[in-house]
Parts: structure tokens; C-alpha cells; sequence
């Protein structure tokens, strides 16, 4: 059952990633499924990038990207349909934190609310420092301003590029 606000649909972010079975065919697939679903659509999509991975260093690069969409959906069931998407391209989820996997989707920003509940924190609490989202995210929005954090511009002012490439 699909619950929509009664309010206008809110623009949010979302963070995509894969490093395994064609990364950039996973995030290409993704970024199809989420403007596909139901009470979402897309208003942007960031280039995709290339950078190495943070945890355990003993798996591949990464493929990353940044989606803006505007959505009548709720937060958790945003992330309900994310959560969806990552099982349907494979995503298998391993005791072993930051592991390899064919995606993830993150929730980055949802309009300007701050939420801190058990299995959602927005603003993502990695957004500021990780290069791979800073990035492509001030691609999209580079006049974003992240709730609670300041001006998305001074965290990226701040942020090594850490081996990140812009793909072609
Ligand atoms: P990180 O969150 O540091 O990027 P990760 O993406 O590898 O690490 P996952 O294993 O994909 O972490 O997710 C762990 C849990 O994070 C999920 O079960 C989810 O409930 C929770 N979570 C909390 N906030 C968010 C958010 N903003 N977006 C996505 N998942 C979130
Ligand atoms: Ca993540
Ligand atoms: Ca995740």
C-alpha cells in the first residue's frame, strides 16, 4: 500500500553505487528503476565516477553517481523501494561493513527535514565528508545547502577529490 504526502512532491537526493557485475550497468539500471517507480520522477542525474573503495581495500572500484528526483513518497518508504531495487540487482548483504556489492542505494537528502530514526538518518551522515558524493552531488546542486551542515559548497571546498575520476 502506497502512502502519499497530501502535500507538493519534495526533491531528494540519492547516492548510487556498485563495484561488482558491470558497476556502471548496475547504476544505469538503477537510475531506470527508481525513475520508474510509482510517485517518483526524475529531475536529474549526476556523471558517473570512479573511485576506490573505502573499508576493506581487497575489492574493486566503485562506480558512483547522484540522483535528484521529486517524490510524493514518505522517507521510510522511499527507502523501502530503494531497499527493493538493490535486492532485485543482487545486492547481498554480508556481515563484512563497506563490502563489495552490485548496488547501493543511499537516501542523501530528503528536502529539508533532518531525521534520526534507527534504520534512517537524513541528512546521510556520510554525505559531507565522502568525496564520491560530494562530487557528483554539487554536480546536480551546487547551491544546496545541507540541513544542519551549512553550504554543500564549503564541505566540497574542503574534500580531497581521494582518487575520484569523472568518467567519460
Ligand atoms: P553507509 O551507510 O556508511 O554508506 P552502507 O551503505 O554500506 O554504509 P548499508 O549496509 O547499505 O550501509 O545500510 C545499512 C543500514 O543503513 C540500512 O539497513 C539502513 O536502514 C540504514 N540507513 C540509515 N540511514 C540511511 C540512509 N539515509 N540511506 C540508506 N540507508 C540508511
Ligand atoms: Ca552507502
Ligand atoms: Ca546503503
Amino acid at each position: 500500500m502506497t502512502h502519499f504526502n497530501d502535500k507538493q512532491p519534495v526533491t531528494v537526493y540519492i547516492g548510487l553505487g556498485s563495484n561488482l557485475e558491470h558497476p556502471a550497468r548496475q547504476i544505469l539500471l538503477a537510475r531506470s528503476a527508481i525513475a520508474a517507480l510509482v510517485g517518483v520522477d526524475e529531475l536529474a542525474f549526476s556523471s558517473l565516477y570512479s573511485s576506490p573503495p573505502m573499508g576493506p581495500q581487497d575489492q574493486p572500484d566503485y562506480v558512483n553517481a547522484v540522483m535528484a528526483v521529486t517524490t510524493r513518497l514518505e522517507p521510510a518508504e522511499l527507502l523501502r523501494c530503494l531497499q527493493r531495487i538493490e535486492r532485485e540487482q543482487g545486492r547481498v548483504r554480508k556481515e563484512q561493513r563497506w563490502g563489495a556489492r552490485t548496488l547501493d542505494l543511499d537516501l542523501l537528502l530528503y528536502a529539508d527535514r533532518q531525521l534520526e530514526e534507527p534504520d534512517l538518518i537524513v541528512p546521510h551522515p556520510g554525505l559531507v565528508e565522502r568525496a564520491f558524493v560530494l562530487y557528483p552531488l554539487s554536480e546536480i546542486a551546487p547551491d544546496l545547502q545541507v540541513p544542519g551542515r551549512g553550504a554543500l559548497a564549503d564541505w566540497l571546498a574542503r574534500c580531497p577529490a581521494d582518487g575520484l575520476r569523472r568518467l567519460a
